[in-house]
Parts: C-alpha cells; sequence; structure tokens
C-alpha cells in the first residue's frame, strides 16, 4: 500500500484524506491544534464565532454527494439567510449572493465539519511541515521541531499557495506558478453581547458597501446555535490590505465605531477579538486548474485557491487529487 503525506488539515486536505484512506495509507500533518482550516470557530466566554468561512454553497453532484452524510449525521444545515436590505444605515446593499440558493452551516459551529471529517484519520497535529526532501524514490518530511517522517511515496499539499512554495524543493515544476496566485487578507472582528444589538432580529447577515466592512454576520442567529448574541464582522479585503500591519486593538476600534455610525447608536460589545488572516480568498483570476502535480517527483499541490476559492473549490480541487490517484 503506498504511504500519502497529506499537508493541511483544512476541507481540501480531510476530503483527499476521506477519499483515499481506504487505498493507501494516509498520514495528515496539521501546524495548529484542530481541523478545519478556514472553517474556524472561536469561543470565548459565553460566546462562539464562526471566524473564518460564515458558510458555503453547494452546486456540484459530487460535493453534494459528499455532504449527504454530514446533514445525516446532524454535522451541518441548510441556513435560510434572511440579507438585510432595509433598516440598517444606507450602506447596506442588496445581497451580492443569490438569494434562491442553499447555504450550509456546521451544526452548533463551522469547526464541527473538520472535526467529523478528521474523526477517522491519522492525523498530527501542531505540526508544521517545512522541508520537503525527495530521496531515493521517497518523500522525506521535516517539521519546525526537526522532527522527521520518512518513507512516503507521495505527498500532497493542501495549503495556501505561497505557504505550499515555502516547503516545495526549489526544483519542483511547478513552483513558479504557485508564486503567481495572490491571497487576500482580511479582518474577522468578534462581537458579543449580553442583548442583541439590533432590538429585533431581522436579518442574519448584512453586506456593505462603501465601507470598510463587508459583512456584519449574526452568528447566533445560525440553526441551533445556542450562545448569546456573537456577531463576526468581516473587513473587506482592501482595507485589510491596507492596515495588515495594524494592532489589533486599533483594527477593533475602528471597526466598531464604523458600525456605530451604521447602527447610529453606541455599540458596546461585552467581549471583542480580532483575528488576521493572511491568507483569507485567492484574488478572482482565470488561472483555474483542479491540482498542480509534478509526476517526476510524485507532488501534488491543491485547495480552494486552484479553482477560484471557497469551501466548494476546496472540495472539488480535493476530489480531483483522489480521482487521479485512485484512477
Ligand atoms: C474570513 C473568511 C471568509 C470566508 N468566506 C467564505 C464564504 O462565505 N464561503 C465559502 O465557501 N468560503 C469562504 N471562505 C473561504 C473558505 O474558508 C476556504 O475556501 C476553505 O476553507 C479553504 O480550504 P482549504 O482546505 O483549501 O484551505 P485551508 O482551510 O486554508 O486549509 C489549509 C490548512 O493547512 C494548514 N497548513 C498550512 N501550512 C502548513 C504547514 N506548513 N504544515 C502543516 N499544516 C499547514 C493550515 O493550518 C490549514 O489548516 C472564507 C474564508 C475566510 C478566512
Amino acid at each position: 500500500m503506498n504511504k500519502i503525506a497529506i499537508i493541511g488539515a483544512g476541507f481540501a486536505g480531510l476530503t483527499i484524506a476521506n477519499l483515499l484512506k481506504q487505498y493507501a495509507q494516509v498520514t495528515v500533518f496539521e501546524k495548529s491544534r484542530g481541523s478545519g482550516g478556514r472553517m474556524a470557530t472561536r469561543y470565548a466566554e459565553l460566546w462562539e464565532f464562526d471566524h473564518g468561512a460564515p458558510f458555503f454553497t453547494a452546486e456540484s453532484h459530487e460535493f453534494k454527494g459528499f455532504l449527504h452524510p454530514l446533514i445525516e449525521q446532524k454535522i451541518i444545515s441548510k441556513w435560510d439567510i434572511q440579507f438585510a436590505t432595509k433598516n440598517l444605515h444606507a450602506n447596506v446593499c442588496p445581497p451580492v449572493f443569490e438569494v434562491q440558493k442553499d447555504y450550509f452551516v456546521g451544526i452548533n459551529r463551522m469547526n464541527s465539519i473538520g472535526k467529523y471529517l478528521a474523526k477517522d484519520l491519522n492525523i498530527k497535529y501542531e505540526t508544521k511541515i517545512t522541508k520537503l526532501e525527495y530521496d531515493r524514490n521517497k518523500w522525506r518530511l521535516t517539521d519546525d521541531r526537526l522532527n522527521q517522517y520518512e518513507d512516503f511515496d507521495f505527498v500532497i499539499t493542501a495549503t495556501p499557495p505561497l505557504q505550499a512554495a515555502e516547503i516545495l524543493p526549489e526544483d519542483c515544476s511547478y513552483i513558479h506558478n504557485l508564486k503567481k496566485f495572490n491571497m487576500l487578507p482580511a479582518f474577522s472582528i468578534m462581537l458579543g453581547f449580553n442583548e442583541d444589538i439590533t432590538q429585533k432580529q431581522e436579518w442574519n447577515i448584512a453586506c456593505l458597501k462603501n465601507s470598510k466592512i463587508d459583512k456584519i454576520i449574526a452568528n447566533h442567529t445560525k440553526p441551533f446555535r445556542k450562545t448569546k448574541p456573537s456577531f463576526v464582522v468581516l473587513s473587506t479585503h482592501d482595507w485589510a490590505k491596507f492596515n495588515v500591519d495594524k494592532d489589533k486593538n486599533d483594527i477593533g476600534k475602528e471597526i466598531i465605531s464604523e458600525l456605530e455610525i451604521i447602527f447610529s447608536k453606541k455599540i458596546t460589545p461585552d467581549v471583542a477579538q480580532v483575528h488576521r488572516w493572511l491568507y483569507a480568498e485567492i484574488e478572482q483570476t482565470n488561472k483555474a486548474q483542479p491540482f498542480f502535480i509534478d509526476t517526476a517527483y510524485g507532488i501534488v499541490s491543491c485547495g480552494d485557491w486552484c479553482l477560484g476559492g471557497g469551501v466548494e473549490s476546496a472540495f472539488k480541487s480535493g476530489f480531483e487529487v483522489s480521482s487521479y490517484i485512485t484512477v
């Protein structure tokens, strides 16, 4: 049986590991403490925030099929989103999303999806891979504590492109292609309240225009959530790019001031946290291909960025990698 190393336990890496586990001996290496990558949840006292992807859509037959057991097992559910188009400040715009689409979220929290997909896998957490070496037809991986993992026949990086380029061998045939992909930053500002700031909850997501804020998500209104009012405010990529090195406290203050204009009232959260995503989403590009491969080496790089970004792109990219390997 082939030994395969997957770097990254985000949706792409977890998809591949689940689809390949009966064909190969798969080990997943993940630098953080949990799985799910950018489908992330942060806990703060009585509040919970999905501070990465707030929801996702499913268009393709394959993705719907993959999600079916997660729906049956009550890991995910549809969310009938009410987009705010009125009752807020004039800079709230009609949804940029198609209202008639099905939107999915994790039941309880977004990171339950990663936890569920990870449950039968061999994952080494808190293991940041820093070097990949090909020696006598086998791969050797080194982590940031200089531990080594040997004898892999095949390596799959399922990380953002620049994080893959940092560890690929310099002479990997596609390394220069990865460096052309540009990932955009974003700030997630997580605000918890004892009382709902919207008074009468008439919306789940507000999309903004002419603002440093892209979206306000009423996280506690997702199905089956039991937390106190928890709002996730996502900055625009442009504003994040400009403010990427700013102190997080200042970021929080600026966003709260913007909210005070939008809601025409003082905003005093009971809990406030800021997360900076350096690689939130891929800049839109027409260079779509499901994955990159160097067949001489036996190495693949994949992820949402290959197919335009978003959870379904992460799935499709991973699905195509596993189909290629199992054919
Ligand atoms: C703020 C925000 C809003 C978003 N909104 C939406 C949305 O509305 N709808 C939607 O569909 N998508 C949205 N997305 C995008 C969505 O989250 C991603 O498309 C998807 O989760 C990407 O999955 P992935 O597996 O390709 O990558 P990731 O989730 O980034 O997974 C990569 C994993 O690799 C790990 N890793 C990286 N380098 C190493 C290393 N050297 N060693 C070990 N591990 C490593 C990382 O820790 C991570 O867990 C959003 C993302 C963000 C951040």
